[in-house]
């Protein structure tokens, strides 16, 4: 025992490995002539407050225990004989089932109601609206009683052509919707009218940025819902959402209204006859009790894996990575297709009254990279939209290699394309953003092999070569495994970079790519444009870098109030501008 003490060194010491053992506590109280710290002992901070109210919580728990258990009127005997009595249990497992079927059907209506809240269709934002209003004003237990007495209402349920005789088939209302059926339809439509509305705040509290990337990445609007936003703001949703499921078990309790046997109803039945009421009570209380504290524990589990990417997690994985970086050290080269050629013809657009962009034309030559400068405000990130048809052009035309950007010519027609269709096209532009709008949930390995995946179909382990392929272009080869959170913004962008090149894009867009970032990282991202510069991608660059537009740019564009004022080669632009806007720009930023 004594030789264990004096190897092992109390956690709160940091000796470091070589220290001598520790000197016996005696000498510790006469210091040593050097300032060794390592070398004293350690006295906790003591806390009498806290102490005393350790004290006394300890002594209520006694007297708690002695008081319930020792008082003959709580009745534990006959708790004990009827806890695991078969009726109690099959009233138990009815209980269960309300609440997994209650849960189940209500998050689904609700998933589907919230989406529907947040559509871009009025009425379908309408009747969610409605719903949500209607089954939160009702009182459940009215609900459930108006249910079981439908068959009063309508005599049968038939299935057929509304407002004709047609009619399938037909059912005795009563029949159809017995107690159980009632009770099952009453919890769900209630709980779905609250967890909608604990979806929808979850959708709401995922940045806007990460739908705006997913669709850029032309991820059908299914992924963007249920891989991207949803899985984001499950963190949001999660402990909300167990606070009704909770709530749900012990609701469950009201359809003894329908003198359905659930497990209250089941005590009570049993209490009347025997009248040992408070012993059947705690029967269900301590069931309940032991629902609960499963539920609590399914719930850390869920929010734990809900996490990804918001926790510290990353460090363990991120030691694997070495292997990796070692193996795809291999010379690479920009996977690229040809250059697309982008034409804009006399575009047009507005926000409502406000018209931010005036017949706007600008050729962009396959392989050439285009800097566009200009004030906040201007319009070039709408224009760098209207390019990607994240926003839809109001008058003239956008190509890329002749084909029309949102539309389908036909003879005279412009047939408008469906969403599968821009999505499609959208894949051949690569988007990058100003703040980065990495996946934030997703590894910086899924972040870039997501679209190749969920888009293209390349199988997993593919897309994941190739990712690591461009990770190692980026120079981020160690950094595969990391969340974004664990990289610095420079190192962020230079994902998003490769991001964007996955699916090898035509037309590279830039919005701002160093605008959020510290001056010392701007350097690490514009290297990496610089080099993509030379690749044979087309390439248009919104940025405030004048240096580096004016090193890299074939053409730099300057826009001043939705209008292109003037546009030519760096060395014009820069040197002798012909628009006094332009030379007065240009005065104040360089
Ligand atoms: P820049 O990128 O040059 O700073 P933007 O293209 O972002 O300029 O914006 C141009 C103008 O359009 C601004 O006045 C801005 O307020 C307006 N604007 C941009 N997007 C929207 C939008 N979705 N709704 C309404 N107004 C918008
Ligand atoms: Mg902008």
């Amino acid at each position: 025992m004594t030789t264990l003490l004096a190897d092992t060194a109390p956690p709160e010491l940091h000796i470091p490995a070589a220290a001598p053992p520790l000197p016996p506590a005696k000498t510790a109280q006469t210091p040593p002539a050097t300032q060794d710290w390592t070398q004293r002992r350690i006295i906790p901070a003591r806390y009498p407050g806290r102490t005393a109210a350790t004290v006394l919580g300890a002594l209520i728990i006694v007297a708690v225990g002695v008081s319930v258990f020792g008082n003959p009127r709580w009745g534990w005997p006959v708790f004990a004989q009827w806890f695991f009595t078969e009726p109690v249990l099959v009233g138990l497992g009815r209980t269960l089932l309300l609440t997994a079927v209650g849960t189940l059907l209500g998050s689904l209506l609700g998933t589907v109601l919230a989406l529907a809240r947040v559509s871009g269709s009025k009425l379908l934002a309408g009747v969610s609206w409605s719903y949500i209003w209607l089954f939160r004003s009702v009182p459940l237990i009215v609900l459930l009683l108006l249910l079981n007495n439908l068959g009063y209402l309508y005599e049968t349920i038939s299935l057929g052509v509304p407002l004709t005789n047609i009619s399938f088939a037909s059912w005795s209302t009563t029949t159809l919707i017995g107690p159980f059926a009632a009770a099952v339809i009453g919890l769900s439509l209630n709980q779905a009218a609250f967890s909608s509305e604990i979806i929808r705040g979850g959708i709401l509290s995922v940045d806007h940025g990460q739908r705006e990337a997913a669709a850029a990445l032309g991820l059908p609007r299914r992924r963007q819902v249920f891989n991207i936003i949803l899985p984001q703001a499950m963190r949001s949703i999660l402990p909300a959402a167990f606070n009704e499921i909770i709530n749900l078990a012990k609701n469950t309790s009201v359809v003894y209204i329908l003198a359905l046997p659930e497990l209250f109803y089941t005590v009570q039945v049993i209490y009347r006859r025997n009248l040992d009421v408070v012993p059947l009570l705690m029967v269900a209380t301590v069931w309940y009790l032991i629902i609960l504290t499963a539920l609590s524990a399914v719930q850390q589990r869920v929010e734990r894996r809900f996490a990804r990417g918001a926790g510290a997690e990353g460090k363990s994985r991120s030691r694997s990575i070495v292997q990796h970086a070692k193996a795809s050290a291999a010379p690479l080269s920009w996977p690229f297709a040809r250059g697309g050629a982008v034409d804009i013809e006399h575009v047009s657009k507005s926000f409502g009254e406000v018209q931010v962009l005036h017949d706007v034309s600008l050729s962009l030559p396959s392989g050439s990279v285009t800097a566009i400068i200009g004030q906040s405000g201007s319009g070039k990130s709408t224009l760098l939209r209207l390019i990607n048809h994240l926003e839809r052009v109001d008058g003239g035309l956008i190509t890329i290699d002749g084909d029309l950007i949102g539309y389908r010519a036909q003879g005279d027609l412009l047939h408008e394309l469906k969403e599968p269709d821009v999505l499609r096209r959208r894949t051949g532009v690569g988007m990058v953003f100003q703040s980065f709008n990495l996946f934030k949930h997703l590894t910086v390995l899924e972040n870039i092999a997501a679209a190749p995946v969920w888009v293209r179909g390349i199988p997993r382990a593919q897309a994941e070569a190739q990712a690591r392929e461009l990770l190692a272009r980026v120079g981020l080869s160690d950094k595969a495994e990391a969340y974004p959170r664990q990289l610095s913004g420079g190192q962020q962008q230079r994902v998003a970079i490769a991001r964007a090149l996955a699916l090898r894009p035509k037309v590279l867009l830039f919005d701002e790519p160093t605008s959020a970032l510290d001056p010392e990282l701007v350097g690490e991202v514009l290297d990496v444009i610089k080099e993509l510069a030379r690749s044979g991608t087309t390439l248009l660059i919104v940025t405030h870098e004048m240096g580096f537009a004016r090193e890299v740019a074939d053409t730099v564009v300057f826009m001043d109030q939705g209008r292109i004022v003037e546009a030519g080669p760096p060395e014009q632009i820069f040197t002798h501008p012909r628009q006094p806007r332009t030379a007065e720009f240009l005065s104040k930023v360089l």
